[in-house]
């Protein structure tokens, strides 16, 4: 995985062949993985496990999401097949159209709210459960960004607010260690994203390896904490542990 190569090649790489003998060190150092866009040390390739949705699947990823080492939209989209990752916060319109194009149907993966109202949200068409029939049929819009900014997100663009939203239901607690959570339920990207699957597609344990994957993820950041930070991780979360 850490030798593919992407269109988004970073600077670091392409300034490494004509570098000094001394800054070769730094620059390599430095290497950017061209898969999970991190450091070469700090990769997190070796938790991909990859799944082959029948939804598909379209991550929107807040902008300062994109450098945020805790983040778990990129592992979510380098393990789910066919998914798509784009960044922005208020979408051009024709792009952002062209992104929920298509044969699928679009569902925001988003809880409905009640202060939504206030701030001008329009009111979304309902979820029809009959569209549990046939999930190959079904596209999952997922918003990436703390719940401040994934708010700000939908109300930026109304072409989200006339989505059909997924009511998420029964959710297991997060394995979300790492990150303070503004709600208590509230879930990771990744996580929020796989049990939407499992939902979707009427099938419980097909997404348990991307939780998997997900837990290997959260201990190898928990290794980069203080150590005053981690001590009140469960003994389980070691990033020496195997995958
Ligand atoms: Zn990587």
């Amino acid at each position: 995985m850490t030798t593919r190569t992407r269109s988004t090649a970073s600077t670091d790489s392409a300034t490494a062949s004509s570098a000094t003998a001394s800054s070769i060190n730094t620059s390599s150092a430095r290497q950017q993985c061209q898969a999970c866009l991190r450091p070469q040390r700090t990769c997190i390739c070796r938790w991909v496990t990859t799944l082959a949705p029948q939804v598909e699947v379209l991550v929107l990823q807040h902008p300062m999401e994109v450098a945020n080492a805790k983040g778990s939209a990129r592992l979510l989209h380098l393990c789910l097949a066919g998914s798509r990752l784009e960044t922005g916060e208020a979408f051009e319109p024709g792009r952002l159209h062209a992104l929920l194009a298509g044969e699928r149907r679009n569902v925001l993966l988003y809880p409905e709210t009640a202060e939504e109202k206030s701030l001008g949200v329009a009111t979304p068409p309902p979820f029809d459960r009959a569209w549990l029939a046939t999930p190959q049929q079904l596209r999952l819009v997922v918003l990436d960004g703390t719940w401040r900014k994934s708010r700000k997100m939908l109300y930026l663009n109304p072409l989200l607010q006339a989505l059909p939203r997924l009511p998420l239901t029964g959710t297991p607690p997060s394995h979300y260690l790492i990150r303070k959570a503004h709600l208590p339920d509230q879930l990771s990207t990744l996580e929020a994203t796989a049990y939407a699957l499992a939902q979707l597609e009427g099938a419980p344990e097909r997404y348990a390896p991307l939780i998997a994957a997900f837990d290997g993820f959260v201990a190898q950041q928990a290794a980069y904490l203080p150590a005053s930070l981690s001590a009140n991780l469960p003994a389980s979360f070691s990033a020496n542990s195997p995958a």
